[in-house]
């Protein structure tokens, strides 16, 4: 299990990385004078854009954490709903998977 605690730990940095960047302030309407006029417009829709996909990051965030805390409870590989065996290929294909096909 220590491996995969290596991984979700990487995972989560990553995330963490991602979504800061994502959601990092705009310095749009501060310095805005010395910028071409299409600049500001084009990095609004890059946002606007990026929306769903943030959205997505914190979700798998979210699971990760839960698959950390699992990994700490001794409940790591189990479903959350049924109690079940997530199953070895879907660990090993989402290792923050913390429910099972039927419960996902
Ligand atoms: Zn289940």
């Amino acid at each position: 299990m220590e491996q995969v605690a290596e991984v979700l730990r990487q995972k989560r940095a990553q995330l963490e990385a991602q979504i800061a960047e994502m959601t990092r302030p705009q310095e749009v309407g501060t310095i805005s004078f010395g910028k071409r006029v299409g600049e500001g417009t084009s990095q609004a829709v890059d946002r606007l854009a990026a929306v769903p996909a943030h959205d997505e990051l914190t979700a798998m965030l979210a699971a990760i954490e839960r698959a950390q805390q699992k990994l700490e409870d001794g409940t790591y590989g189990r479903c959350d709903v049924c109690g079940q065996e997530i199953g070895a290929g879907r660990l090993e294909a989402r290792p923050w998977a913390t429910r099972c096909l039927q419960h996902a």
